[in-house]
């Protein structure tokens, strides 16, 4: 097992709005729900919580998002976080052919590149559905990482690439296999080093309790000197409304508890011995430099 030293924390943000998740959510029209979305607020708050803990991060926008809030994008920019691409849709990607995914990059990096002067070099894939020949394309497309796989143990009908590695690795045709000669990188979301099992994101920080989501942190980097974690903006809002047919572990301890977690996370992570923090990109540029 690659480990790197010292300890390094990727802070990622899938930036969505919890309606984007139409697999795990029934919605129709979703106009009203846009007009009334409080993103732009948990978004900055996220941003403020950054900043006080001296961390950046790498956000992962819809291109709604960065259409509707180009403040946002400015913002992220401005203070040194990087911009990486979550799609058009957030469409399931087993929904998606791979003609229309490659034209999806295709539109995405011109949009960025024009609107923001931003060439995106990241990916993940909604609901971590990275499948191989949707890499294939990626790699072909531009970019320079893909962040979508989950290496833990399988979650029926949704994810789980148990044999993956747990460490940044070169990427090669299937999505566990290093291909030690590749130039395209895979940063894998975090699992317990041991157990594999999920725990280092906003929807195990929120079930599953601080306490856990610390443990996990705090084994992968002292283990394998690597720990990626993320959260949804939407996580932090106190007004996810009850009636919308969200499920619990959606709307559980969202809100005012997960932004008291967020910066207790942050600053436990902040008191690790020795720890570096940047963007992924950043470290994926050190990495093919051979300086990292
Ligand atoms: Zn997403």
């Amino acid at each position: 097992m690659a480990t790197t030293s010292p300890p390094r924390l990727f802070l990622t943000v899938d930036v969505e709005e919890w309606f984007a998740s139409k697999e795990l959510v029934r919605v129709g029209d979703d106009s009203g729900l846009r007009a009334a979305s409080d993103i732009a607020e948990t978004t900055s708050h996220i941003l403020d919580s950054f900043a006080r803990a001296g961390f950046v991060g790498t956000f992962f926008l819809l291109l709604d998002i960065a259409r509707r809030h180009p403040e946002l994008v400015e913002r992220m920019t401005r203070e040194g976080h990087e911009v990486a691409l979550h799609g058009e849709t957030h469409e399931h990607l087993s929904r998606v052919g791979d003609a229309d995914f490659a034209a999806m990059l295709g539109r995405s990096r011109g949009f960025f590149q024009d609107r923001f002067g931003v060439r995106l070099q990241g990916y993940r894939a909604p609901y971590f559905s990275i499948d191989e020949p949707k890499l294939a394309r990626l790699k072909t497309a531009g970019f320079s990482y893909d962040s979508s796989v989950f290496p833990c143990l399988p979650i029926p009908g949704w994810y789980g690439s148990w044999r993956a590695p747990l460490t940044p690795y070169r990427i090669g045709r299937r999505l566990h296999e290093i291909e030690p000669q590749g130039a395209f990188m895979e940063f894998p979301l975090s699992v317990h080093p041991a157990l594999r099992l999920p725990g280092l994101g906003g929807y195990y920080f929120r079930n599953l309790g601080l306490g856990w989501s610390l443990r996990v942190m705090k084994g992968c980097l002292t283990r394998l000197g690597y720990a990626m974690f993320y959260l949804h903006p939407w996580e932090l809002s106190d007004r996810l409304p009850a009636d919308a047919g969200l499920p619990f572990y959606m709307r559980r301890r969202a809100g005012a508890w997960a932004r008291e977690s967020l910066d207790r996370l942050l600053a436990a992570a902040r008191a690790v011995p020795g720890l570096k923090n940047s963007t992924v990109f950043e470290h994926c540029r050190q990495m093919s430099a051979g300086k990292a």
